[in-house]
């Protein structure tokens, strides 16, 4: 039933680097004996940790036009990089059949994600089909999208009419030689920043816009970018670098805690707290004191939330992952292409999730002493 196979290690030419055990269930019959009567199961659905399930992020695609040193290090994703070959890419409608299923068993946010996200051809066709799902309750499902920035200037508008409401653009510094050295193809911030106004001037509300804070490299730009943004409406967020996937060369050193974050933009601009706004958001949020805006800062390392988690993750092959550090994907393009009905999908999914136990960032000490564990790389499967 469990077919393992390792894309792991590095040939003479470039292989992808995600060490995935893809899991195949690609049998009818067996799949059917575990799946839960999904129809009878109360939404929404709970894992084993009691958590439901809310959020599905989508990836569009594995490839992007930059190579930041914590994501997609040039080193490794380099010319020769085998990325995924068009006929492995599940298709919009595809995407958007999957999204329904999940849509079905109470997902509420889908967030469009990749890679770059921009870089997928008529992304907006499917903005727009997937703008138009309804939760089960008859409710809007809250869609949003997060780009590095770089097509969003002359993309904003058609985003906007294809009907996504809110966007999360990254940007690391708005200093451009420590910009363009951590997006590692010299990408200039200020075409970020006319995206980040064009994405302003469309309607998108809110416009959030995460920087990842890596110690030594742009921890001198926290200020900075708290300075720019402050009463203009945008929200930043300092995200603390992470350990995905397993070639950024992550260490405990670079990480720069939320708390020291938070210090140094209090000393000069006072913070008040104001907490998560839901359980399962990934920020914690405080606003200036003198009503200049707010900011967030996502500690994953640090103050690590899995106990709220409520996110699964499909990649841009149809791989679903229950959590951002997972070594397997579960296989449902394979199922949807030979035929199953959108009932065998909503108990395959639903079958996954509860069986689900992750929380890798409350035991990630153990893991990084004890294993050298094996993750997708988070281009594979977004943020
Ligand atoms: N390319 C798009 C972008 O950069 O916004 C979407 C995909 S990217 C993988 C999604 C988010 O993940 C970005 O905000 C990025 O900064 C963040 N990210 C990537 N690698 C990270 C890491 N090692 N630690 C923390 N955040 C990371
Ligand atoms: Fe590309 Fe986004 Fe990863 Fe940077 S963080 S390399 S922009 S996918
Ligand atoms: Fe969710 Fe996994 Fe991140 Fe924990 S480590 S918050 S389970 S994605």
């Amino acid at each position: 039933m469990f077919d393992a196979k390792s894309g792991s290690g590095f040939g003479a030419k470039q292989q992808r680097v995600f060490p995935l055990v893809e899991v195949s269930v690609a049998d009818s019959a067996e799949r059917a004996f575990r799946a839960p009567d999904v129809t009878a199961a109360e939404l929404p659905l709970q894992d084993t940790r009691l958590r439901p399930l809310r959020d599905l992020r989508i990836s569009v695609t594995d490839r992007c036009n930059f190579r930041c040193v914590y994501c997609m290090p040039k080193e490794v994703f380099g010319k020769d990089y085998a990325f995924l070959p068009r006929s492995e890419l599940l298709s919009f409608e595809e995407i958007e059949r999957i999204a329904r299923v999940f849509v079905g068993l109470g997902v509420e946010k889908i967030r469009l994600t990749g890679g770059e996200p921009l870089l997928r051809k008529d992304l907006e066709y499917l903005v727009e089909r997937l703008a138009t799902l309804q939760t089960p309750r008859g409710g809007d499902v809250d869609l949003t999208l997060t780009t590095n920035g770089s097509l969003l200037s002359r993309k904003a508008q058609s985003l906007r009419d294809a009907g996504l409401k809110r966007i999360s653009v990254s940007l690391d510094s708005i200093d451009e030689t420590v910009f363009q050295r951590m997006n590692g193809v010299g990408f200039p911030a200020a075409l970020v920043l006319e995206g980040i106004d064009a994405a302003r001037q469309v309607g998108f509300v809110p416009v959030k816009v995460n920087m990842v804070v890596k110690r030594g490299v742009n921890d001198a730009q926290i200020l900075p970018m708290a300075r720019h943004f402050r009463g203009t409406g945008v929200e930043v967020r300092f995200i603390e670098f992470m350990d995905v996937g397993t070639s950024n060369g992550w260490n405990m050193e670079s990480v720069v805690p939320s708390s020291e974050v938070v210090r140094s933009i209090d000393a000069v601009f006072p913070l008040v707290p104001t907490g998560r706004e839901k359980p399962s958001d990934t920020s914690v949020r405080f606003r200036y004191a003198d009503g200049q805006g707010k900011i967030g800062v996502i500690s994953s390392v640090s103050q690590p939330f899995c106990g709220d988690c409520t996110r699964m993750r499909l990649s841009a092959d149809g791989r679903l992952f229950t959590c951002l550090f997972a070594a397997h994907g579960l296989d449902i393009r394979t199922p949807m292409r030979t035929g199953d009905s959108d009932d065998a999908l909503r108990r395959l999914v639903a079958n996954l999730w509860m069986r689900r136990t992750d929380r890798y960032s409350e035991l990630r000490s153990e893991h990084s002493a004890a294993h050298n564990h094996p993750k997708v790389e988070m281009s594979f499967i977004g943020g």
